[in-house]
């Protein structure tokens, strides 16, 4: 078994055919996620499947600090997602923003001290559910006051974005990619990523051909399978973290779709499943 991982590692350093995720896919094809892959996306939808491992190959461009799935920069991702033109954006069928459970607070001393009060290995956040999620801070409990989920959730609900908190890769596959590639829901995305996982990430994103752009965490990721494999059943036990360059760069392209797209201003999510749904006059 070592032999083969060690072999599979390989190829993924040498990205093999163009395919970096050799390792991952062996682990993957004995467990749920990888049965899901096979029957819900690659059997269902054989030419998508084969057109978006040739595009794979393509896409894939990195500068160190956002990867980009689309065409162009991300001044190009801009300007598509405040483009009139793409009818459901205001709709919160536009854009996502993806972050995960492992980027809440832990409980522990100081400012976390009982963790996130919504638990920690689920989609919710008890802010973005609220009604009124642009609360004071002073008026929230301490953990939620230093926490990335509320404010990228709050960003993104400024631009129009809906918010999904990723938990374990099976949902993320129902909640996220069945959708895109059924029925084409979220044509961008920003997704939070570890840089372990990004590569088997975005593959099923070529499926469904979406624009996104992926920042990696920057501590306290997971960094091999079995790190993956056991924060993809709650078993984290660090907090993940961006970069303060990478934070301010995401944060200043939500503010710049905020004030660029056409839309009625949202003023709090609603829930559509796991995910956090802008309301506009039209839809809330
Ligand atoms: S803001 Fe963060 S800590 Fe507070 S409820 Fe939401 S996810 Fe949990």
């Amino acid at each position: 078994m070592r032999i083969i991982e060690a072999i599979l590692r390989e190829l993924d350093r040498r990205k093999f055919l163009g395919f970096p995720i050799w390792e991952f896919s062996y682990h993957s094809f004995f467990r749920q996620y990888g049965h899901f892959f096979l029957r819900e996306i690659a059997l269902r939808h054989p030419l998508r499947t084969l057109a978006g491992l040739w595009a794979y190959r393509q896409v894939m461009r990195n500068d160190g600090l956002v990867t980009r799935l689309c065409a162009g920069d991300e001044e190009a991702f801009l300007q598509w997602t405040c483009s009139e033109s793409r009818g459901n954006a205001c709709q919160g069928d536009g854009l996502l923003v993806a972050l995960s459970f492992c980027q809440k607070p832990l409980p522990g001393s100081g400012v976390s001290r009982g963790g996130c009060p919504a638990g920690r290995f689920n989609h919710e956040c008890a802010v973005l559910g609220r009604p009124d999620p642009f609360v004071p801070e002073e008026r929230l409990p301490l953990s939620c006051r230093t926490c990335d989920v509320r404010a990228f959730g709050l960003a993104a609900l400024r631009a129009g974005a809906a918010v999904y908190i990723m938990t374990s890769a099976l949902d993320i596959g129902w909640d996220i990619l069945v959708p895109l590639i059924d029925r084409h829901r979220f044509r961008q995305g920003i997704f939070f990523l570890c840089p372990y996982s990004m590569p088997a990430f975005i593959l099923p994103l070529c499926i469904g051909r979406m624009e996104a752009l992926f920042v990696p965490y920057d501590a306290g990721d997971c960094r091999n399978y079995s790190q993956f494999i056991r924060a993809d059943v709650g078993q984290k036990s660090e907090r993940t973290q961006l970069s303060s360059v990478a934070r301010e760069k995401v944060m200043a392209l939500l503010d710049r779709i905020a004030t660029g797209r056409d839309c009625p201003p949202s003023r709090h999510f609603r829930r559509e499943g796991a995910l956090f749904v802008p309301t506009t006059a039209s839809n809330g």
